[in-house]
Formats: structure tokens, sequence, C-alpha cells
């Protein structure tokens, strides 16, 4: 028995001397012998806007591990699970790794080379466009690939292919948020840094679950020393809330009247910024004029929020010694009056002069990773830089730029995804090409898309993956390098422009975006058109001159070794621009080195609108208001209840394409999917916790199980966006100004599964 023991504790032989873990030589952490590193580098993470840096732990060039980096001004040195997790996932065996071809509907695809795919690419969509007419090929594009790759992705669509019509997945979270600051500023400006969350003395996030969603952005939160007031103002009671100093839980889409009331509370009592309000806003007396009605008693049957608690906050935000910050994500942008609303909160920072200065700011926190390089550079609503396709000086621009004939630039912008979508209902549109999304999951009510892909003659989608529920579906599967596997640049939420490096190979004979759209631009016969497009740094000189002049200029960069120095960089940066501290600094409740620290970190941190001057034509912000607009779908006596949908931990990403592939995120999310429901609404029902249930809409139905909590309230349900059927049930209605689907607010009903006889009194 002995003998047996120490057989079984043996510290040495082959198998032990592998686990046995061993000291990094760089960065943090330990690693097993044989993944010993011999080098390190620096990746900006490929999941959210947050854009964390990370270190990647290099064996024989090839990454091993990764460590969140310390001295980036953005993470500090942390990272969510997804990001520690960053590597795992491109190891799935469900990797695309070679061009698939569907041609029969009945038998499995086949692998081909990508000679035969890129001709087949050219040769089933010239053919489409020559029976259809030219626009009757489209693209939806994402925001989860470089910039320097979206931007040649949009220009050879668009330019070499003739496409007219191509959209983002960006539609799906940033759309509202890029309107409303449009129509506001002048241009697609959010105006803050991080460093605002740490700078504040009141953060009233709205339609934001900080802690889960961007969890390192509640981080930053956590280390204000400030004391700040943390209002969330939500219909749930979400794992930020309960951490808040405050929760308004207000109605689902009462968010747009409570803002009004606020607005009005602050006009009546005298207590807006009279001066900022003249020098630098217009139609201000418009809006006083149209709030007028919107008191806290007028609005509360449709917030459900008491006078007292409205009367309160307004006099927060209007307190002139409070910098006060308003932050919102999916809550406002994801609604059928999501630019209105978004636009209130724009309304409040200006009348009460909190924008423009350390810890303000009306702040829309986006979505992916590289959400803010589509805005800026897709190609798709915008033309290249953030400029015009109806306007011809704009064309010519990027003509001269280009070396591209100006008649090859479409003078009208894309339709939305929706449109396309309706397009090829329509019989409009019969080619789409669909790169690093999935809308089969992620669209607003999904029975649609399936029932819309049924009429395209042809589906092309790039992927990392051959399994997505898009992918199975496709005619021709493009195998796409992930994060890690190619370089480039993303740009986060606070406008910063960051790095990313090739640190592993590409499965198989996946190549990068970027590769596949040269690739395919010379099958096309367009080569020529984009011979300046030979490489991503290439790219990026080429957007670096799109950007002069423009709101966005980042001509002051000097490639991606100063990004890198620096720290990512926030646009604008022109050649004349130097990098200046910020101000304010010094008025900090901080001390000693940790003023030092401050300080350094802030000498990379710039925020808009300091001077006061926005980029309309008059140089001053505007209010833009509306009356608040009816549910598209109030519950009814058949469906009783308003589902509400979002992220469900911060383990999860989306449809989860690449989450699901980790075995330790797998682990951090139930296995089962839940429905918040409350106490009481489920007693009605005779529903008992964990009980399976059938949710419902006019749409379609799932399977779920109860989760009885009173999160949620009365007559509201919750359900995780990531689940595969979630959007069977939720209701296509959109923005009219941004196009934007408002996933968050549809009728549905409840029932018990358990085909249990309930017996009453
Ligand atoms: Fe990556 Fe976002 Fe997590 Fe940071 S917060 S590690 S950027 S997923």
């Amino acid at each position: 028995m002995p003998a047996l023991q120490n057989f079984l504790r043996l510290k040495s032989g082959p198998l032990t001397s592998e686990l046995l873990l061993r000291t990094n030589d760089f960065g943090l952490g330990k690693l097993p012998h044989n993944l010993e590193t011999d080098g390190t580098t620096t990746s900006v993470c490929g999941f959210c806007s947050t854009g964390c840096q990370l270190n990647l732990h290099l064996h024989e060039g090839e990454a091993v591990g990764l460590t969140p980096s310390t001295n980036y001004p953005v993470n500090l040195g942390m990272a969510c699970p997804k990001g520690w997790e960053a590597l795992t996932v491109l190891n799935s065996p469900e990797r695309a790794t070679a061009p698939l071809l569907k041609e029969f509907s009945n038998k499995p695809s086949r692998k081909i080379t990508w000679d035969l795919a890129s001709k087949i690419f050219t040769d089933k969509f010239k053919k489409i466009q020559a029976t259809y007419g030219q626009d009757s090929v489209a693209f939806i594009s994402t925001g989860q690939i470089t910039t320097e790759e979206m931007a040649f992705l949009g220009a050879f669509a668009k330019f070499g292919m003739g496409i007219k019509h191509g959209d983002g997945n960006t539609r799906q979270c940033m759309a509202t948020s890029v309107v409303a600051y449009k129509q506001a500023f002048g241009f697609d400006a959010p105006p803050y840094t991080y460093a605002d969350l740490e700078e504040s003395d009141v953060v009233i996030l709205i339609g934001s679950n900080l802690a889960i969603a961007h969890p390192i952005l509640y981080q930053r939160l956590a280390r204000n020393q400030r004391n700040p007031e943390i209002i969330v103002i939500d219909p749930r009671a979400t794992e930020t809330a309960q951490i808040a100093t405050q929760h308004l839980q207000i109605k689902s889409k009462g968010d747009l009247p409570l803002l009004y009331a606020l607005a009005h509370c602050i006009i009546r009592d005298g207590r807006v910024d009279e001066e900022f309000i003249k020098e630098h806003t217009e139609d201000f007396e418009d809006f006083a004029r149209f709030v007028r009605p919107y008191s806290p008693d007028a609005t509360r049957e449709d917030t459900q929020i008491g006078r007292l608690q409205v009367e309160a906050l307004a006099k927060l935000i209007s307190d002139p010694t409070k910098r006060v910050s308003m932050w919102w994500t999916m809550g406002v942008n994801q609604s059928h009056e999501g630019v209105r609303t978004a636009q209130a909160i724009i309304n409040l920072c200006l009348m009460t002069g909190n924008i423009g200065k350390p810890g303000t700011g009306p702040n829309s926190i986006t979505g992916q990773c590289n959400a803010m390089g589509s805005r800026l550079f897709s190609n798709t609503t915008n033309l290249l830089g953030g400029h015009d396709f109806a306007n011809p000086d704009h064309r010519a621009k990027v003509s001269k730029i280009l070396e591209i004939p100006e008649e090859k630039i479409p003078s009208e912008p894309s339709w939305a995804y929706d449109q396309i979508l309706d397009g090829i209902e329509s019989g409009k549109i019969k080619g789409l090409w669909v790169i690093a999304t999935n809308p089969a999951h992620s669209w607003i009510n999904q029975g649609k898309f399936h029932e819309v892909r049924k009429k395209l003659d042809f589906l092309v989608v790039q992927d990392m993956y051959h399994t997505t529920e898009t992918a199975k579906t496709a005619d021709l599967l493009l195998p796409a390098a992930a994060w890690g596997e190619k370089s480039g640049t993303f740009i986060n939420s606070e406008r910063r422009i960051g790095t990313i490096k090739q640190v592993r190979h590409a499965p198989g004979q996946a190549l990068s975006d970027f590769r596949i759209i040269q690739l395919l631009a010379n099958s096309w016969g367009v080569g020529e058109m984009f011979e300046k497009w030979s490489s991503p740094p290439a790219a990026f000189e080429l957007l670096q001159q799109l950007s002069e002049g423009q709101p966005c200029e980042i001509t002051g960069i000097a490639g991606y070794q100063h990004l890198d120095e620096a720290g990512g960089i926030q646009w604008p940066l022109r050649t004349s621009h130097s990098q200046r501290p910020t101000s304010n600094i010094e008025d900090s409740p901080l001390e000693g080195s940790a003023l030092e620290v401050r300080r350094s970190m802030f000498a990379s941190e710039r925020r808009l609108f300091e001077n006061g001057q926005f980029f309309t034509p008059s140089g001053r912000a505007r209010f833009i208001f509306d009356p608040p607009a009816p549910l598209p779908e109030p519950t009814c006596k058949e469906y009783p209840f308003t589902l509400l949908t979002g992220r469900g931990t911060s383990a999860q990403w989306h449809t989860q394409s690449r989450t699901n592939k980790s075995a330790v995120l797998r682990k951090l999310y139930p296995a089962a999917l839940f429905l918040d429901i409350h106490p009481d609404d489920a007693l009605a029902l005779s529903i008992q916790d964990h009980d399976p249930i059938t949710v419902s809409s006019r749409r379609g139905s799932l399977e779920a199980q109860a989760h009885l909590t009173t999160s949620v309230r009365h007559g509201e349900v919750f359900l995780p966006m990531h689940e595969g059927t979630t959007n069977l049930l939720t209701f296509p209605s959109f923005d009219p100004h941004s196009r934007q689907p408002s996933y968050k607010a549809c009728a549905i009903k409840v029932e018990s599964s358990c085909g249990l006889l309930v017996v009453t009194a």
C-alpha cells in the first residue's frame, strides 16, 4: 500500500514534468514547462468595445498564454473572463479550415480550393447582377474585424463589385448613438475618456448593466475616489443596480418620459447653465417650451417613478458644484425611440454644462471591439472616414486619395440592415455576402431571417467557424483567420485606436479577412484598383489620408509602433496636434504617487468639446426632441408580459460563436435557459422556481426554466440574448431615425410546461 501511494504521488516522469508549473519569464502567472515563453507582445482584446490590452506570451512565435497589460490606460492590469479565454476559443475543432461549397441541399458541403472558391464567388455574384441588376447583391459587415479589413471590404464591395447596399451588425447595437450624436453634435463623436468614470461626482447609468456588459469599465468606476453617487435607471434590478447608490426601477420604455421630466424640473427651477446654453447651443427655447407639460406627476404613469425621486435627481444633475456624467448602452439604443432618448440625455448634459470637462458628458458606451471603426471606416452608412456619399466634394476627395474613378462611388447611402432583408424578401436582392456576423441567431424576429434566407440564390458566409447558425446555411463558406491570427487596429468606445497582432497561425487554409478580400478583388478583375491596399499598414495609411480634415482625423499617428508606444491614441490626432495633459487633474483628491500615476495616465487622454465648439455648421450643439411614441407591441390579455432581453453574464458574448468554445466560460453561466419572472406573477401562473415553462410571442415560442426573482417588475420578464431561440420571440420594430432594432420590449405569454393538473381552492 505505501508503495502504491508513493507511486501515485511520484513527482517526476514525463507527464508530471509537463504539468509542473514554472514561473513565467514574461508577465504574470505560471505556465506548464513545455509552454515556457521566450517573448511577449501586446494586442487589444477582440471581444468588446472596452478595448483592454493583453500581453501575449510567445513560445517560438506562437502565443501560449496571456495576461492583461498593467500599463495600458484602458484596463490597468484587468481583464474579464472573455479576455482571459481569448486564445482558447481559437483551438476549437469547429474552426473553418477550408472553403466549403454546398452544391446539393441534401448532401454535406465539400471542401474546395481557394482558387475555385474565389471563382465561384465571382461567377455567381456577377451572374446575379447581370440577371437582376447591379443592386441585387448586398453585404452584411461587422464590428468584429480590423478597421483596415472593414474599410477594404467596404471599398471592394462598393467601388469594385458595384454593390450599393451593405450594412453592418453595428446597426444592431450602435446606430442609435451614431444618429443621436450626428444630429446633435454634427458628427458621430462620443466625447469622453474612460477617466471620466473616475472623475465624476454623479454617474448616471441608463439602460446599462455595466458590471456585466463592460466589467472593466465598472472596475474603473469602482476606482473613483470622489465618493460618487451612482444612479442606475433600468427596469431591472441588474447586477449594476444592486451595487449602485440609487436604482430608479422605471417601467420598461419609461426612459424618455423620465428624461423629459428631469429637464422639466431643471428648467422650471432655473437651474440651467445659462452661459453655456447661450454660447454653445441652439434651439433651447423650443425645447424648454416642449418639456413644460412633462412634469413628474404627468409622466408618473409612464415611468412609475415618484415625484420626489424625480425632483431629487433633477437637483443632483443640475448641482453646479458636481461633475455629472450620463452613460448609456443597449437599454437606450435598442429601442423604437432610441435616438430621441439618447438625445434627451444629451439635452440634459447640454443644459447643465456637463460636457467637455472632466467627469462629465453624455457618453454612449459602444458594444463590439471595433464598432467605432465600423462607424467611421466601413464604407456602409458613411463614405470612408465619416464622409457623406451624397456630398460630391466628399466623393471627389475619396476618389482622388484612392485613385478610384469618381463614378464608381455611389452617390446615395445604402439601405439599412432591415431594408436589405426586406429587399431579399421582395426579390430585389438575390445574393448576400455575410462577414463575421451571425444574423440567423441575432436578427430580431429570427424566424423572418430563416424565411428570407430561402429566397436568396446565393449566400456566402465568411467566418472563423463553420458551425454558426448562419454558416450552416451558406452556399459557400470562406474560412477566416481570427483575432490573434492577423494584425491591424481596433477603435474602442473612447475613440482609442490600438493594435492587434498575429501571434498564431490560422488553421488549415483559413486566411485573414484582408487576404480574402485581396483574393476576391483579383478574381473579380479589379485587383489593380486596389493595388494601394497591399497590407494592413498600407491600408491604415490610406485611412489616415482619408481622415484629413474630418473630426476623426488621425494624420498625426506615425504608424502601428506609435500606437503601441503611446498606449493607444484617441482620435482626433492631427499632424499639428501635440498630446497634452487634460485639465483639472490638480483638483483630484489623490495625492503623492497616486496623483503622479493619474497625471501620467491623463497625459494620453483627451475628451472632445473642451472649447465648446461642436461640429455643426454653426459650431453649436442642438437640442433635439420629439414626443414619446407608443410601444410598437403593447401587452394585451393574451400576451400579458413585456419581454426584456440583454446580456446574461460577462462570460458570454453575443451569439456565443466564440464563448461557447471555452469550457471555462461555459462553466460561468447556467447551462439551461432561464426566464426571470417576478414571484407574484409566477404564483398567479402556478409556476415554481426551476419549473419548465413555455414562453411565446405572436412570432414563435421557446422552452425555458422559470427563475423567480424580484429583479424584474410585475408584468415584465427577462431572457438573455445569447440563447439561439430568444429572437424567435422579439418584435421587429425599428427606431425611425437610426433603423436600429428594438430588442427590448415585446408582448409575450408564459405558461407552465409541467403538465400537472393545478387544483385551486
Ligand atoms: Fe475583452 Fe471587453 Fe473583457 Fe476587456 S472587458 S477583456 S475588452 S471582453
